[in-house]
């Protein structure tokens, strides 16, 4: 110590304690905590599994000197240092399930070509352990305090975080930290999600038209582009031929995939689209949409009317809420999205189901009444699922300026910040942050089969949590 000047060679120190930490982490990966809540006690709410990876996480934490606290069998955290301030890192050891498909035992945590194979070595045990030892580096060379650190262990983020809800219902919140469950370098903003639904109001019965939308069904969820659409229509013989002829020419005009058959009076149309992600629908086919374009002009009777003209006044070819009048934009996060993941008619009964991402300077309570004034034109009613505010910390946070220094020092890339559209872990703290593990670059493997952390990158993100929770703490 020279000047109250510490220098620590950080990777050197994860290099010494490397069979350790691989050994570790092999240990955790060969528990299979995936949510089980078929024969819940007390003791394992959520599976013997969960329990089993919990535990482990704990009594590492206490063999290594940290003071750890078991928080209801659903969460639990290691603590170091001392101090009225608290820094968090916010983890978890729960997995989702490990498919087909594997080259090698999903839970036999086998090393090839520098590589640890295991249902959730990257997402989010291996990350987990890095921070683990991150701290264990930072006791063991006795580096002098003035917060304490952290580690809070959760064990249901893959399905409904109620890990987290329980644990800051209970337990005091970091006054910063970051979340090791998504991407190097950082991400800083995260946009706002509502999923919402449209409903038909109830209306009187009408006379029956000669032509009838029948039903229509295409998408499952929410958030992803429905790859799929399936409509039934009813009418005379001519009318129907007619439609199926031009829905042939539709389909080679756009060189979609898709089919027409014709029985007695019923005209089946499907349509195939691209499914991907519901945080970038323009990047895919939204079969649905498509398929409502197409019917569009069809003299159907009036519920068909309403639920083909929605779809086409509001929707068609639009993900930014142009039409709707909700379009956002701004300079943190980028442009409001809208994925429309279901779409359902039948017996005259409608049904639009949308996933909403919007900027995180933009306000939901403005962007509900002027959907939902577009929906009264049509009879329908607005209903909200499901609803995150967006997440936010600013690019001047000395927690931003920390981990961007350490990044910068360590890997010699600038440490870009990065917004997006989907929801990580870090969004449960007040002031967090997602940090690592993956570097930029890397193939994303997580809930995939064969998903793996390269060695070498697994040393990296630790001494770079190591420096990082440093610099935080001291
Ligand atoms: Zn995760």
């Amino acid at each position: 110590m020279e000047g109250g000047l510490i220098m620590v060679e950080w990777i050197e120190e994860v290099e010494k304690r490397k069979d350790d930490l691989i050994k570790d982490l092999q240990n955790l990966l060969r528990i299979r905590s995936v949510l089980d809540e078929e024969k819940p006690t007390d003791d394992a709410p959520f599976g013997i599994g969960i329990k089993e990876a919990l535990d482990f996480m704990l009594k590492t934490g206490e063999r290594n000197g940290f003071s750890i606290k078991n928080v209801d069998q659903i969460a639990g955290h290691l603590e170091m240092g001392q101090g009225e301030d608290l820094i968090g890192v916010l983890c978890h050891v729960d997995v989702v399930p490990e498919g087909d498909g594997w080259s090698s035992d999903p839970f036999g945590a086998e090393i090839r070509d520098g590589k640890i194979f295991a249902r959730g070595a990257i997402d989010d045990k291996g990350p987990t352990i890095a921070a683990l030892y991150a701290m264990q580096i930072i006791k063991e060379l006795g580096l002098p305090l003035s917060k304490r650190i952290r580690m809070i262990v959760g064990t249901d983020e893959e399905s409904n975080w109620r890990c987290v809800d329980r644990y800051f219902k209970k337990e005091e919140m970091p006054s910063a930290g970051f979340a090791p469950d998504a991407v190097f370098p950082i991400i800083h903003a995260e946009k706002g999600i509502a999923d919402f639904e449209l409903v038909s109001r109830e209306h009187r019965n009408e006379e029956e038209l000669e032509t009838e939308l029948l039903s229509f069904q295409s998408g499952q969820r929410l958030n992803m582009v429905p790859d799929r659409a399936l409509a039934e229509i009813k009418g005379s013989n001519q009318m129907m031929e007619q439609i199926s002829g031009r829905y042939k020419e539709f389909l080679d005009q756009n060189s979609f995939q898709g089919s027409s058959s014709l029985n007695e009076e019923k005209l089946t149309l499907s349509l195939e689209g691209i499914s991907v992600h519901g945080s970038e629908p323009d990047k895919g086919i939204n079969a649905g949409l498509q398929m409502a374009g197409f019917l569009k002009g069809v003299p159907f009777q009036q519920k068909g009317l309403t639920f083909i003209g929605f779809l086409n006044d509001f929707m068609l070819n639009d993900s930014k809420g142009n039409k709707l009048g909700v379009a956002f934009k701004d300079e943190i996060s980028g442009e409001l999205t809208m994925n429309v993941g279901t779409m359902s008619f039948s017996k005259g009964f409608s049904k639009i189901g949308v996933n909403l991402r919007y900027p995180v300077s933009c306000d939901f309570k403005v962007v509900q009444p002027k959907i939902q004034s577009a929906a009264n034109k049509y009879q329908m009613d607005l209903h909200v699922i499901d609803h995150m505010v967006p997440h936010h910390v600013p690019k001047d946070h000395e927690l931003i300026q920390t981990l961007q220094a350490v990044y910068r020092e360590q890997t010699g890339e600038e440490p870009e910040l990065l917004a997006i559209g989907g929801g990580t872990y870090a969004r449960s703290l007040d002031a967090g942050v997602a940090f690592g593990a993956l570097f930029p670059g890397k193939p994303e493997v997580a809930h995939e089969k064969d998903e793996y952390i390269e060695i070498e990158d697994l040393l990296k993100a630790t001494a770079i949590y190591a420096q990082a929770l440093y610099e935080l703490a001291k």
